[in-house]
């Protein structure tokens, strides 16, 4: 059985998410996000796995009890996946310490969108993960770098988001272990849109696309992405072994 768990800032009641988001940008709040993601964006991330047998989701948001990941969450988590935008301070230095001591022992962690300025990919990543970006709706062609790696498997090579947010180099964060695929936006800038990183026994994957304006995550290939980098994130069988065996020996002499 394979255990999301979708963390997002937004509220699991999307009147909630609203009042929050209206806290933050004013009259209006997230009106357009409420209306590509009517249902919340935890939720329609969610649906992704919607029917999946082998999957167990769980929604959740900084808005809960120690950020909405517990340790008892984490600890029954296979693959975490996070969208962030503003609420990125919000997160405490312990849950981020948290879910990384989790990634090391092995859960798997897919950060989306403008997570890439999170605390948690910055505390993985070591750099600033500064990027160059654009809020013109443009259009963005993905491409294919690697497409011997599992995260591209059954992916159209150059297929088109219609609408994105552009992201552009220089991103930066440490060289991929997998530049997994390549964006190109209308303007003409390109980005690194999705990379892989292992720390400790978990894998990292960082994809760009997903403003929250614009209905990206309801497009088929970004779902075959999304569903392809759970099944590669998921931890290796000896999750809860990692450690020195000996330490608490050597602790104790
Ligand atoms: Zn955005």
């Amino acid at each position: 059985m394979k255990r999301i768990t979708v963390w997002t800032e937004y509220h699991n009641d999307a009147k909630e998410s609203e009042k929050y988001a209206t806290q933050i940008y004013g009259k209006g709040g997230y009106g357009e996000l409420i209306k590509a993601y009517p249902e919340g964006m935890g939720f329609a991330l969610a649906d992704i796995f919607k029917g999946d047998k082998d999957c167990t989701v769980t929604v959740t948001s900084v808005y809960e009890k120690n950020d909405g990941l517990s340790e008892e969450l984490l600890s029954n988590t296979d693959v975490l996946i996070y969208w962030a935008h503003l609420m990125h301070d919000k997160v405490q230095d312990e849950t981020v310490e948290r879910i990384v001591r989790h990634v090391n022992t092995g859960m798997g962690v897919i950060l989306l969108h403008s997570a890439h300025h999170s605390k948690l990919f910055k505390r993985l990543c070591g750099t600033t993960c500064d990027l160059t970006w654009r809020e013109a709706g443009e259009y963005e062609r993905i491409w294919t770098a690697a497409p011997y790696h599992p995260i591209a498997a059954g992916v159209e090579n150059g297929f088109v988001i219609p609408h994105e947010e552009m992201y552009g180099e220089p991103f930066d964060i440490p060289e991929p272990e997998t530049t997994v695929f390549l964006g190109w936006f209308e303007g003409g800038e390109v980005f690194r849109s999705g990379v892989t990183y292992t720390r400790g026994y978990g894998k990292v994957f960082y994809f760009q696309p997903g403003h929250e304006t614009f209905p990206v995550y309801k497009q088929k290939e970004i779902i075959r992405i999304l569903r392809n980098a759970v099944n590669w994130a998921l931890p290796a069988a000896h999750r809860t072994e990692t450690g020195c065996p000996n330490r608490k020996e050597f602790l104790k002499r």
